[in-house]
């Protein structure tokens, strides 16, 4: 049996982000077009002589208590598989910014989950990996395989796609986050006027035609009347300005992102939006991942 396990928590982007009528139980109807990209975390998973689950991030501002969703999915795989007596060590180097609609947290506690039935040798699915992930959050379920999906519910019902066409992505975070309660309340005073095309995006994919995907790439929060918006507009028009197809705020932000097929493009977009923006990466979409 194993004693140490590595692996890479990749990060979410929103291709599409629509929210349809407020459900009988309050949680908005969803539905999404999710993609991985290659920023990722790295997380580090080992079996350790005293009992209990420690973690260690290099973040100091994220918990590393029960707060934090890798630790709790390590809790939660002990309790399902019956394991006890073994300590475990959780070391988290994050590189995906926190409170960016990036589904950092969901994509520690997904590869948590993973790293937990590679280091136990128990052989869960895919599928049964994706029934423990719903119970910790509605993103934590896409993060376990990742690649491309259509996200439905509260975002835990997938449908697997096809890889989105190879491209060059520039993700920018502004300084700020925005609370995803928060804009929800402000999204339920809003009429919509527009909705994204997903059955255009899925369309797209499924063509692999890049520049029909980033055309369609949409999401409804950037509607919400909120002035921090404004800078979401900013970072998309510059983006725009050095030839990007298409961009677009993921989640609930505040990062935005957007495509390009030629990769010198993208990084001197990358360059001009870092004078400006502490964070701001390349990176590439990632393919979904082959478990059990
Ligand atoms: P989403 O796209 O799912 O809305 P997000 O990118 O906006 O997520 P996260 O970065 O996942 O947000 O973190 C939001 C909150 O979750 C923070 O307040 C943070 O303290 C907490 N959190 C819990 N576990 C983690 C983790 N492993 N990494 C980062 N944040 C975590």
């Amino acid at each position: 049996m194993k004693e140490e396990v590595r692996e890479a928590a990749y990060a979410k982007l929103n291709l599409t982000l629509d929210v349809a009528e407020k459900r009988s139980d309050g949680y908005h109807e969803m539905l999404m077009v999710m993609q991985t990209v290659s920023l990722s975390d790295a997380i580090e998973l080992k079996k350790t002589g005293e009992a209990g689950i420690r973690a260690t991030c290099n973040f100091r501002y994220v918990p590393t208590d029960r707060r934090n969703l890798a630790v709790r999915a390590a809790e939660l795989f002990c309790a399902k598989q019956g394991i006890q007596n073994q300590g475990i060590r959780i070391r988290m180097e994050k590189k995906i910014p926190v409170g960016a609609g990036m589904a950092g947290g969901s994509a520690d506690a997904a590869a948590v989950l993973r790293g937990m039935n590679r280091l136990f040798g128990t052989d869960m699915s895919r599928k049964e990996l994706e029934a423990l992930a719903e119970e910790i959050g509605s993103d934590v379920a896409f993060c376990i395989a990742g690649g491309t999906s259509l996200a439905k519910g509260r975002g835990e019902i997938l449908e697997d796609l096809d890889p989105m066409p190879d491209c060059h992505i520039v993700i920018c975070k502004p300084g700020f986050s925005i609370s995803t309660p928060e804009l929800f309340r402000k999204l339920d005073q809003v009429n919509l006027r527009r909705h994204p095309d997903t059955a255009g995006m899925l369309e797209a994919i499924a063509s692999g035609d890049l520049r029909e995907c980033a055309m369609r790439m949409y999401n409804v929060f950037e509607e919400v009347p909120d002035r921090r918006m404004r800078t979401v507009a900013e970072i998309k028009s510059t983006m725009r300005d050095f030839g990007a197809l298409g961009a677009v705020m993921t989640g609930t932000g505040s990062a935005v992102f957007g495509v390009w097929q030629d990769r010198d493009a993208a990084e001197n977009c990358a360059e001009e939006l870092s004078r400006e923006y502490r964070f701001c990466v390349v990176s590439r979409p990632t393919e979904r991942l082959n478990i059990g």
